[in-house]
């Protein structure tokens, strides 16, 4: 049934051969010479410390949690692991301050795993209501100036923002008010 098979093999291979020679050489010798590097070529992130507002979208679009959101004692923080990255730069596109920047970098290997982390630190607002650290002093400062509230609002989480809400749309049905 397959007498045949060879004779085609042989042809795809002379084929593939008489192609390869005459297109030549189409790899670089890296690390011998220089690597092609285009314009669409994408490398490592930088987040712009100055520019991030902690507001953590880039956290979660990133496919393969090379960023990471932690808080602790009052902080906020955005944790870049290089080794898990990807270079899809969906972060990038989701950041709303323009605060990350793709570099061109790829040469990244080391043998000590502190060169590939990168953090920022932000310090957090506390709820006036219940205390709990909810948003980074820049994320309220950037919320104030896009979408403004009243400051009754500001200064509560969400849960407590909620709650406060219901509690005045009672109050003003003839309700009773939880809300202090
Ligand atoms: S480039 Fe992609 S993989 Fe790397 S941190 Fe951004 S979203 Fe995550
Ligand atoms: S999306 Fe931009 S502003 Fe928000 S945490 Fe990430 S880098 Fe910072």
């Amino acid at each position: 049934m397959s007498e045949d098979k060879p004779a085609t093999s042989r042809s795809t291979i002379l084929k593939a051969l008489e192609i390869a020679l005459k297109t030549g050489r189409v790899t670089r010798k890296y690390p011998f010479a220089e690597p092609l590097i285009t314009d669409e070529f994408r490398g490592r992130i930088e987040i712009d410390e100055e520019k991030c507002i902690g507001c953590g979208a880039c956290v979660l679009a990133c496919p393969p949690n090379a960023l990471e959101l932690i808080e602790e004692n009052g902080q906020r923080m955005i944790k870049y692991f290089i080794g898990r990255c990807i270079y899809c730069w969906r972060c990038i596109d989701v950041c709303p301050v323009n605060a990350i920047r793709g570099t061109r970098d790829f040469e990244l290997a080391t043998d000590n795993i502190d060169d590939l982390v990168d953090i920022v630190v932000h310090d957090m607002v506390k709820c006036s209501s219940c205390g709990s650290a909810f948003m980074t002093i820049r994320q309220k400062i950037y919320v104030i100036k896009k979408a403004p509230l009243t400051e009754n609002y500001i200064d509560k989480d969400p849960k407590c923002r909620r709650e406060k809400t219901l509690n005045a749309l009672l109050k003003r049905r003839g309700g009773v008010m939880k809300y202090e």
